[in-house]
C-alpha cells in the first residue's frame, strides 16, 4: 500500500502556509512542496505595510515567522518542483516531481503568480546586466546610479519609491497617463524628489553594449505613445513591473483555468476537480494581497478536513 498524505500543497507563499498551518493543526498528513524559499514574492519584498497587527514587517522576516510556525503544526517541507498533477480512477491524486511522487486524497495549488516580461528586444539579452525584475534583489547593484522603472501599478510605484534609498534618480515610465497604483502609494511617490514620472511612454528597444558576460545596458528607446515621437533614454538599469501571470501550468491539463490562465474556484477554494483547491495569487480572485493569500489558504486547509471525513 502506498503512503497516502492526506493534503500536498505545492507552493510555500503565504497562502499555502496558511493552508499548512490550518491543516496541521487538523491533525492531517500534510507535504508542503517549494521549488525556491518559502514565502514566495513575499519573501523578496522590503517592508509590508499592511499586514494586520505589523504596521511593518520585513517580507523576509514574515516570511521566516510563517515557515516556523508551519513546521511546529507538523507540516512536512519538500524540495523541489512539481512537474505533472494527475487524478487517479480511485479518487487520488499522483503529484509528481520527477525524481519522487507523492500520493494525496487532496491537493492545493498555492503556486502564486510570476512577473511578465515587456516582450522587447534587448530585454532578454541584458537580463541580469542592467534589466531586473526584483528592486529587493538588485537594487543595491545599483548605488548611485540612475534607473528606469516601467509600469504603473503598486508593484512599479512601490519598487520605484524602495529604489530611492539606492539610486540617485529613477524615471517611472508609465505607457498611458495614468497610475493604476493605490492612492497612498502615488501619494508617496509624489512627494519623493528622486523620482520622475514620465506618462504616455513606452519602452521599445533595451540597447547595450559589449558582448557576453561584460555586455551591460546602457539606454532604452522610447516611444510617446501619444505623438509616436521616438528618442533614446540614457541609463544604468530598467525595472520591469509590469503586471503578472499565473503559475498555472502544472494544472492546465486539469480543465480548471480561465482563459487567462488562472485557476477558477468557489469561496470554498474548490475547483471544478473533487478534492482540488486553489488560494492566492494564482486563483481568480479580485484581491492579490498577502492577507487575502492567507485567508484563502485558511479556507482550504479547513475543507481538505471536511472533504477527507465525507470522501475517504
Ligand atoms: P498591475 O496592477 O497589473 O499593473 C501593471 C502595470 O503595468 C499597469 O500600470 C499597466 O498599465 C502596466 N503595463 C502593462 N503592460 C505594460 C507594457 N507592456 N508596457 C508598459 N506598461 C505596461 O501589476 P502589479 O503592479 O504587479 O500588481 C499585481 C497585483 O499585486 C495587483 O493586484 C496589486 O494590487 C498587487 N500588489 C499590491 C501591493 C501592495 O498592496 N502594497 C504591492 C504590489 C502588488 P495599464 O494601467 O495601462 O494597464
Amino acid at each position: 500500500m502506498d503512503d497516502i498524505k492526506d493534503v500536498v500543497i505545492v507552493g510555500a507563499g503565504p497562502g499555502g502556509m496558511t493552508a499548512g498551518i490550518y491543516s496541521g493543526r487538523a491533525n492531517l498528513d500534510v507535504v508542503m512542496i517549494e521549488k525556491g524559499l518559502p514565502g514566495g514574492q513575499m519573501a523578496n519584498t522590503e517592508d509590508i505595510e499592511n499586514y494586520p497587527g505589523k504596521k511593518i514587517v520585513k517580507g523576509s522576516e514574515l516570511s521566516r515567522e510563517m515557515y516556523e510556525h508551519v513546521l511546529e503544526c507538523g507540516v512536512k517541507f519538500g524540495f523541489g518542483e512539481v512537474k505533472k498533477i494527475t487524478k487517479r480512477e480511485d479518487n487520488l491524486f499522483e503529484v509528481d516531481l520527477g525524481k519522487e511522487k507523492f500520493i494525496s486524497r487532496t491537493v492545493i495549488i498555492s503556486t502564486g503568480s510570476n512577473h511578465l516580461k515587456l516582450g522587447t528586444d534587448g530585454e532578454e539579452e541584458y537580463s541580469g546586466r542592467g534589466v531586473s525584475y526584483c528592486a529587493v534583489c538588485d537594487g543595491g547593484f545599483f548605488r548611485g546610479k540612475e534607473v528606469a522603472v516601467v509600469g504603473g501599478g503598486d508593484s512599479a510605484v512601490e519598487e520605484a519609491i524602495y529604489l530611492t534609498q539606492f539610486v540617485s534618480k529613477v524615471k517611472l515610465l508609465v505607457r498611458r497617463d495614468k497610475l493604476r497604483a493605490q492612492p497612498i502609494l502615488v501619494d508617496r511617490l509624489k512627494s519623493n524628489d528622486k523620482i520622475e514620472v514620465i506618462f504616455n511612454t513606452s519602452v521599445e528597444r533595451i540597447i547595450g553594449e559589449g558582448e557576453g558576460f561584460k555586455s551591460k545596458l546602457t539606454e532604452l528607446e522610447l516611444i510617446n505613445n501619444l505623438t509616436g515621437e521616438k528618442s533614446k533614454l540614457k541609463t544604468d538599469g530598467i525595472f520591469i513591473y509590469v503586471g503578472m501571470k499565473p503559475n498555472s501550468e502544472i494544472v492546465q491539463d486539469l480543465s480548471v483555468c480561465n482563459e487567462e490562465g488562472y485557476v477558477i474556484t468557489n469561496g470554498k477554494m474548490e475547483t471544478s476537480m473533487d478534492g482540488l483547491y486553489a488560494i492566492g495569487d494564482v486563483r481568480d480572485t479580485p484581491l492579490r494581497q498577502i492577507i487575502s493569500a492567507c485567508g484563502d489558504g485558511s479556507i482550504a486547509g479547513q475543507e481538505v478536513y471536511k472533504y477527507i471525513e465525507s470522501n475517504f
